[in-house]
């Protein structure tokens, strides 16, 4: 079992956990969102990234991707500058 380096134990988020939390950034005041076309672009990146395990966590920094691509500030920790 590979455990995520931010969490104590493995644990898969279901489509709904992940869509809730979409909700909840997207109605947070005050956190900029990337426009949907730059969502898009990170999340396939993500998709085909080996670093993401169970489709949403990656494992170089333990956010859901779903949430994180979202953020206008958020940044791919790839090493060597990220993926997106
Ligand atoms: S944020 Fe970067 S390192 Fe993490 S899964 Fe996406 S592309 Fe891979």
């Amino acid at each position: 079992m590979k455990k995520c380096k931010k969490c104590p134990s493995k644990s898969v988020l279901t489509d709904d956990e992940i869509a809730k939390m979409v909700d909840e950034i997207k109605g947070m005041r005050g956190i900029r969102l990337v426009d949907e076309p730059e969502y898009g672009r990170r999340l396939k990146i993500c998709e085909g990234c080996e670093k993401l395990e169970d489709g949403a966590t990656c494992m170089l920094c333990g956010c859901v991707m779903q949430v994180r691509a979202y953020l206008a500030d958020g940044k791919c920790p790839y090493p060597k500058g990220g993926r997106w």
